[in-house]
């Protein structure tokens, strides 16, 4: 099996250093093993775009030499791998979930929502809110009649598509760093997963891409660990087979006082953003690593060690020596601290 990875950004503003790091090791892990890596950018949600980030982001990783195998901007008008631009084929897999019976319709309004919301949390039950038992007592073609259903789509009444996440079911897979991961599906709600925009959620977008584009190997940060066990089940659904995954530790800010944030690139202390980035809306400027004068290899080298270690005493690396001493069993599962101090060190070793 060829291993292929795929770094997935949103264009929701400049990359943050955090995100580079995850490109850097999806990289080196498809470097080593002869595979591939491939760009894929995630820009379903309309609201959240930010011009100029999508330029940012491909600027970034070519300072960087982290190559990209394919997707937008290296492949031309073959290989436009852009959410947006796919979104009739993640209809096109709602569809089949609906047909199936393992995804359905749901008109409920904004005031049904919160209605409901208040009533659980009138009882204590804070989460999931709309499962097995509440989606019983909703406006949703599980209780509405066929005809109904067919009326108000005809109609064009908003609605959107949701998983019916099963009632009992073990999620158990192994992280290739985090080890064993065990949820119940009781736990988690029966996600949107088409809005009522046509857009696609990111779990089904994320999900139907990485089947349809092949990749082995899921390598993103820890914040999508939650997330996993939602997919799982979302593979399950379509009857394909979930890719490995391994989810990276945090980076926390220098002092180790909570996760390092893009805020903290903003207040202009130190940089946390690999080039400079002025804010189109506020007008912010975020100090860039390049316009600071560090080598893009020192940075590469110091992105490297935030969270993983080769087991020798070799500090000074090369990008060929990171690939050859690569892989994701020696990544640690605690956070990192982002020690600006060591990335002036490498720099000044270079
Ligand atoms: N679009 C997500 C992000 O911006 C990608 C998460 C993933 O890799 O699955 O981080």
């Amino acid at each position: 099996m060829s291993v292929r990875v795929r770094f997935a950004p949103s264009p929701t503003g400049p990359l943050h250093i955090g995100g580079v790091r995850t490109a850097l090791y999806n990289y080196l892990f498809a470097q080593k093993m002869g595979g591939k890596m491939l760009l894929r950018v995630e820009d379903t949600d309309q609201t959240r775009f930010v011009p100029g980030a999508e330029e940012y982001i491909l600027e970034a990783l070519n300072w960087l030499g982290i190559k990209i195998d394919e997707g937008q901007g290296v492949g031309g008008p073959d290989s436009p791998y852009r959410q947006s631009e796919r979104k009739d084929i993640y209809r096109r897999y709602a569809d089949q979930l609906l047909e199936a019976g393992k995804a359905y319709y749901a008109f409920d309004t904004a005031e049904e929502l919160e209605d409901m919301r208040k009533k659980l949390e009138d009882a204590k039950i804070d989460n999931p809110s709309y499962n097995a038992v509440t989606r019983m007592q909703m406006k949703n073609s599980l209780t509405l009649s066929k005809e109904e259903v067919a009326e108000r789509i005809a109609n064009g009444d908003p609605h959107v598509i949701r998983l019916k996440v099963p009632l009992k079911e073990e999620i158990r897979f192994k992280d290739i760093i985090r080890d064993w991961v065990v949820v119940h599906s009781s736990t988690i709600d029966d996600k949107v997963l088409l809005k009522s925009d046509g857009m696609p959620t990111y779990h089904l977008a994320n999900i139907v891409d990485d089947h349809l584009m092949g990749i082995t190997h899921v390598i993103r940060g820890e914040e999508w660990l939650p997330s996993a066990p939602l997919h799982i089940l979302l593979y399950r659904a379509f009857g394909w087979k979930a890719p490995e995954f391994a989810h990276l530790p945090l980076l926390l800010k220098p002092e180790g006082n909570g996760k390092l944030s893009k805020r903290d690139g903003l207040l202009g202390n130190f940089p946390v953003f690999p080039l400079q980035w002025t804010d189109p809306e506020s007008g912010d400027q975020a100090r860039g690593f390049r316009e600071d004068g560090y080598f893009p290899e020192a940075l590469v080298n110091f992105l490297a060690f935030l969270g993983w270690n080769p087991g020798t005493e070799q500090e000074i690396f090369s990008m060929s020596e990171l690939v050859e001493s690569f892989s994701l069993d020696k990544i640690h599962k605690a956070g990192a601290r982002f020690m600006v101090d060591k990335a002036k060190w490498f720099n000044q070793h270079y």
